[in-house]
């Protein structure tokens, strides 16, 4: 066979597969022939070939410059678009073990990662049910993104909520080395050690914790070389406080009202608004109100990552006395775009969408162009996880995590769901 004909031949392979889903892994082999999308630069790289050795991207080069050889499994990939493997930032797949199953828990993720989902962030939930998806999403047993997972921190009040009681199930909500109570007579070293022993990637800041045990946390977590999330407001500590403290991401939007010492009144005065009418002037208006330039600023000198979260605020779209979080939220998200914060794409909503979903809301609704959602998916989406250094971006030495499509997606993002193949570290995924 020559060449051309062993690309046809295992092109044949993974695309008649006779199972409901394909995997292979060839060890060695290039996409040749590629337009690949570079996240870091916004441009296309047309006509490129990329090495992939094991789990790893090996090589990436013009096409013209790579020579084919029999050590080598070549796929062509002519007018195909490639984007770094999306990356769920915020996710939730063991809160309720009654509602979010295991079963469901597997269909979730197969189809996540045939739709071109290669790692997701869980949020908070039971981190037993989390490592073993993890595992078993790593070794291959089960079809399915690499999940990264968090150890939850909060105050003590926080854990009477009945999520936390359902995640902690055969032990004590608040006192799970996954889920814990802090105060400040906590033993910051046990805690967090205990929490990086789960094998999550790094610790959720929730709930009803003061700005004193927000900087223990953080210095502690630092010194153990543990990244630390955060709700953007904790009920207590303001986002400012949370910003500055060292936290590598903050969720939630619509959380930076908080900051304003008055939210209580304003958050109040929405919820008694009656429509009118003439609500995008009404919400224009409440908006202008505010100034979130500090915020913004601490947030871009910080180097702190803005987990949107719009799909979550979508839903309350019609909930009359909820409606503020979109309304604020999707102005939030837009303004802090254009002043130059990082922002991530986390759907949140409970598997009800994916992260596809919170890139098409980004362009439609908060200004941002197609390319700029992609890099929010990809680029600060690993910022935000932690896994910058390996994942997020199509880079030499980063792992083999990419989305094949057959239309350029920054020229639509509806063209993100023209899915052609899904590579997870190295290895290759088709839907039919
Ligand atoms: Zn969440």
């Amino acid at each position: 066979m020559n060449l051309r004909q062993i690309t046809s031949t295992i092109l044949l392979l993974v695309l008649t597969s006779t199972t409901a889903s394909a995997q292979f892994s060839f060890g060695n082999y290039a996409l040749q022939n590629v337009n690949i999308i570079d996240v870091n630069s916004n441009n296309v790289l047309y006509d490129y070939t990329i090495l992939i050795n094991n789990d790893k991207i090996s090589d990436i080069l013009p096409s013209k410059n790579y020579i084919a050889n029999d050590t080598v499994q070549s796929i062509i990939l002519k007018d195909k678009y490639v984007v770094p493997g999306l990356i769920d930032a915020h996710v939730h797949f063991a809160t309720d073990p009654t509602e979010e199953r295991r079963d469901n828990a597997e269909k979730v993720l197969k189809e996540m990662l045939l739709t071109g989902i290669t790692s997701v962030r869980d949020m908070a939930g039971d981190a037993r049910a989390l490592a073993s998806l993890s595992r078993n999403a790593l070794v291959g047993d089960i079809l399915a993104p690499n999940i990264y997972y968090s150890s939850l921190m909060a105050g003590s009040k926080f854990f009477a909520d009945p999520r936390t009681i359902a995640s902690a199930q055969g032990g004590i909500s608040g006192k799970m080395p996954y889920m814990k109570a802090i105060d400040d007579n906590s033993n910051m070293v046990i805690e967090v050690a205990q929490a990086k022993g789960t094998g999550a990637s790094g610790i959720k800041m929730y709930a009803d914790l003061s700005n004193n045990e927000v900087v223990k946390i953080v210095e502690e977590a630092k010194r153990q070389n543990f990244p630390v999330w955060s709700h953007a407001a904790l009920q207590i500590a303001k986002p400012s406080e949370i910003i500055a403290s060292g936290v590598i991401s903050i969720s939630h939007a619509n959380m930076l009202v908080y900051e304003n010492d008055d939210s209580e009144n304003l958050i109040k005065s929405w919820i008694d608004h009656k429509p009118n009418g003439k609500e995008k002037e009404f919400w224009d208006k409440e908006f202008e109100k505010m100034d979130f330039s500090e915020l913004y600023n601490l947030m871009i000198n910080h180097n702190v990552v803005l987990d949107a979260t719009m799909s979550v605020l979508v839903m309350y779209k019609n909930h009359p006395k909820m409606i503020w979080r979109y309304e604020i939220g999707k102005r939030i998200i837009q303004q802090a775009h254009k002043k130059g914060v990082l922002i991530a794409a986390g759907s949140d909503s409970d598997q009800s969408t994916f992260v596809q979903h919170e890139m098409k809301l980004l362009v439609n609704e908060c200004g941002f162009s197609p390319s700029e959602a992609l890099v929010a998916a990809t680029k600060y989406s690993a910022m935000a996880t932690g896994i910058l250094e390996n994942e997020g971006t199509i880079e030499v030495g980063k792992k083999a995590n990419l989305l094949l499509l057959n239309a350029n997606p920054t020229e639509n993002i509806e063209h993100i769901d023209d899915i052609f193949l899904v590579v997870k570290n190295g290895k290759l995924y088709n839907k039919k």
